[in-house]
Order: structure tokens, then C-alpha cells, then sequence
């Protein structure tokens, strides 16, 4: 097979007619809903690129929501990868254990915060992670409360369509949700009554009083966060506010878990987004940017906290998959020989600077903000903070036209948010930036 050439090609309109047949198929076979945010039908992608049916080749400002960090079929996890599948594909580690499942847990243990003793458990995907987290939390803590925040997203299970905030399109319809699961203010700077400045101290100080007087916290199992919420807007919490909460966890007995299954594997420019502040969490879920795109979770923590639950209590059928642990090991294997935690700083660098610059001569852009290659813009009605979703939509779909996949956010659905994968090149970088730009320009 030819090299996929790293640049963007635009041979037919977008969506081309090649991929409205496989949607139009699609919407015969698949129901309505999973939705799809670009019907563009992929054959191929690699590096900062996805190639379609129709021949075009499209900027990746998305990979897979977060999750082709390395870059598509990255070289070390097809090489193990396929390695893996021709020996064998399946045993189940619960019946008949293999070496990659173990391994990938020894790298977790070592690559998350703190160097306390750790033990790993491997899932197929970030909602599983998260569910395991919350069932170690309570056979341990011997408490069912669990404490979740504004913005906060966690998956599309029962119990964490519960943990999760924003009732469209996530939850609507779907209950009724799992009980003792209670929500408390999250530190959003931007959005602050009172300001930025006072947003960590007051925020801590609102969501604690919450637990101890609407809960009480002797009941509370686990505390669960992402250390910048994905699904929300990509909120960095206020400077502050998680080592706060941490310590709070910490004094009452009560498992503090960070989801990083959006933030982790060197997406923010480091391991773990929760390493810019040095808090240590007692549980950490990772999915998305584990392995390279085939399906693999994780919960890793405390040796004490995950070993309370009993033999038997914890698994699943396909989960630690020979291939997807396989695939892992060749993803974190990528991380290291590029360092793609720096190549996320260098791509925050780029985008921080350009989208700065824009900020400056559009006013609907009301913040821009993110780590590594996390990075979004919150766009509001000019002159307010009101939320423009109804831009960030036209912006999105100009990009689309454009030949530049990126998504939306945020539970006002008004942020546009970008997540190249960090192999990506400077120039596809550059190039991708001169289309929000020029989408800027005309709406
Ligand atoms: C995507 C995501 C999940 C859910 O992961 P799935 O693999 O889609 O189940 C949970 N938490 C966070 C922070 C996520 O970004």
C-alpha cells in the first residue's frame, strides 16, 4: 500500500457522494441514535489524517475523540498488535492468564501519580473503567455515596449516565438513573459569579459544605473527577480547587478517583493531567488514548483500596483483550521513543498562540483555554459571556466544508474543541488553524 501522504485533499464536495451512498445505507442499517458528527466514511488514516471513499484526505483535529494519540495504526501497535493476533486472540485472562495483561498493568502502575503500591484492572471501555471504580470504592470505603460535579462526564452506562451531567443528549429518556450519585459545583473559572480569582477557594468551599451538609461525608464512597472536564468544555478546574478536594477525600476517609480517561496518556503534555498540580488520586480510570485505538480500560490505585474487592467480584469476559493489551504496550512504547508528552506542549504552544491572536479580532471567541493537545474556545454572543452555540455549530460545519474534522462541547454546547492527534505536523497544524481562521472570518 502506498504512504499516506500527510496533507489535506479536497477532490469533492465533503460529505462526497461516495460516502451520502454509505450513509444513506447507514440510515437504513444503523439506528438513529448514534448519531455521526461528520458523514464522512474513512478508508484510511494515519499521522494527522484521515482519508475518505471519495478520495479526499482530511485534517484531524479530533482523533476518534482523544483517543489516537499516537496517530492511526501507529507503527509499534500494528506491529504487536498483529503479532498478538496471530498467535492467539482470546483465553480470557480469568480463566487462562497471559503475560501483555499483566505488563500493561505494570506500566500503569508505574506511569500514574504517586509511587505508593498499585495494582491495575483492565475493561473495554472508559464507562466500565469508571463503573469499577466506583464498585472498588464502596467494597472497600463499606459507604454507597458517591460525589460527582457540574460539567462532569463519565460515560453512557446506567450508573454513569448517572455520574454524568448534562442531561441532552446523554440522559433524556433513559432513566431511571442509579441512586446515591450527588452533584456539587465544579471550579469554572470562566463562568465564576463572583470571578476567576475567587473561583477555587469559593467552589471548594461550596462543593464541601454540599457533602458534609446534604450527604454527610462518612456516607460518601468515592469522589470522582476529571481534572479537566472533557465532555463539559474542556473546564481546567480553578489552580486549587482539585488539590482541595483531594485533601477533603483524604481527611474524611473518602476514595478521591480522577477519570482521565480523556486527559490521560500525554494528552495534556504530561502522563496525567492530575501531575500538573501533584495531586495523587487513590483510583485513576484511563481508557480512549490507552492503546491506539482498539478498545482497552483501565482502573488503577491504591494496592489496599483495589484488592478490597473479592476474588471474582471484578472483571468481564473480554476485558484486558490479548490484542488491546498488545496494542497498549505498542501505544506507550510510541509515547516514550517521541515524547509525545513535549509534542503536546509544542502543539499547545502553536494552537495557544494562534487562537490568542483570533481571539484578539473576533469577539465571539470569550475564552480559549486547555493543556497540551486539549485545547477549545468558548464561543459567546459578543460583549457577554451568554453562550453561542449557534456559532460554534456554523463554525464546526465550515470547518467540515472545509476538510478540517473538529468537534463541539460544553454543556452549553458552544465550545469547538480540538484534539489532533500529537504525531500530528506543524504544518497540518498551521494549516488547520488557517481554516478555523478563515471560518471565523465569515460567520
Ligand atoms: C469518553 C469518556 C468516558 C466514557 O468512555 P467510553 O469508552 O466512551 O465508555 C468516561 N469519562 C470521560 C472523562 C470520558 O471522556
Amino acid at each position: 500500500m502506498t504512504e499516506l501522504s500527510q496533507e489535506r485533499r479536497l477532490v469533492t464536495s465533503i460529505p462526497g457522494p461516495k460516502s451520502q451512498e454509505l450513509m444513506a445505507r447507514k440510515v437504513a442499517a444503523v439506528p438513529n441514535g448514534i448519531g455521526v458528527t461528520l458523514p464522512v466514511f474513512v478508508t484510511r488514516a494515519g499521522g494527522g489524517v484521515l482519508e475518505d471513499v471519495d478520495g479526499n484526505s482530511l485534517i484531524d483535529f479530533g482523533s476518534g475523540i482523544a483517543v489516537t494519540s499516537v496517530g492511526n495504526s501507529a507503527e509499534a501497535v500494528v506491529r504487536r498488535a498483529t503479532a498478538q493476533l496471530a498467535d492467539f486472540t482470546h483465553t480470557c485472562f480469568m480463566v487462562t492468564p497471559y503475560e501483555g495483561y499483566v505488563e500493561v498493568a505494570e506500566q500503569l502502575n508505574e506511569l500514574t501519580p504517586g509511587d505508593h503500591d498499585k495494582r491495575t484492572a483492565l475493561f473495554n471501555s472508559g464507562a466500565e473503567a469508571v463503573e469499577n471504580a466506583v464498585k472498588i470504592a464502596r467494597s472497600y470505603t463499606k459507604r454507597t455515596a458517591v460525589v460527582v460535579f457540574d460539567h462532569g462526564y463519565h460515560g453512557r452506562t446506567n450508573l454513569t449516565m448517572a455520574l454524568t451531567a448534562k442531561n441532552m443528549p446523554y440522559k433524556e429518556g433513559f432513566g431511571p438513573f442509579a441512586p446515591e450519585v450527588y452533584r456539587v459545583p465544579l471550579a469554572y473559572g470562566y463562568r465564576w459569579l463572583t470571578g476567576a480569582e475567587n473561583c477555587a477557594e469559593e467552589a471548594a468551599a461550596q462543593a464541601i459544605d454540599m457533602i458534609t451538609k446534604q450527604v454527610g461525608a462518612e456516607n460518601v464512597a468515592a469522589i470522582v473527577i476529571e481534572p479537566i472536564a472533557g465532555e463539559g468544555g474542556f473546564i481546567e478546574p480553578a489552580k486549587g480547587f482539585l488539590p482541595k478536594i483531594a485533601e477533603f477525600a483524604k481527611a474524611n476517609g473518602i476514595v478521591f478517583v480522577a477519570d482521565e480517561i480523556q486527559t490521560g496518556f500525554c494528552r495534556t503534555g504530561q502522563w496525567f493531567a492530575c501531575d500538573d498540580e501533584g495531586v495523587v488520586p487513590d483510583l485513576i480510570t484511563t481508557a480512549k488514548g490507552i492503546a491506539g485505538g482498539l478498545p482497552l480500560a483501565a482502573v488503577t490505585g491504591r494496592a489496599e483500596i483495589m484488592d478490597a474487592a473479592h476474588a471474582g467480584g471484578l472483571g468481564g469476559t473480554y476485558g484486558g483483550n490479548p490484542v488491546a493489551c498488545a496494542a497498549a504496550l505498542g501505544a506507550i512504547e510510541t509515547m516514550k521513543e517521541l515524547d509525545l508528552n513535549a509534542r503536546a506542549r509544542r502543539i499547545e504552544e502553536v494552537m495557544k498562540g494562534r487562537l490568542h491572536a483570533m481571539q484578539e479580532k473576533f469577539d465571539v471567541i470569550g475564552e480559549v483555554r486547555g493543556r497540551g493537545g486539549m485545547i477549545a474556545v468558548e464561543l459567546v454572543e459578543p460583549g457577554t459571556k451568554t453562550p453561542n452555540a449557534a456559532v460554534t455549530a456554523a463554525l464546526a460545519k465550515a470547518c467540515h466544508a472545509e476538510g478540517l474534522v473538529v468537534l463541539t462541547c460544553g454543556t452549553y454546547g458552544n465550545v469547538l474543541r480540538f484534539l489532533p492527534p500529537l504525531v500530528i505536523g506543524e504544518d497540518l497544524l498551521n494549516e488547520g488553524l488557517d481554516i478555523i481562521e478563515e471560518a471565523l472570518t465569515r460567520v
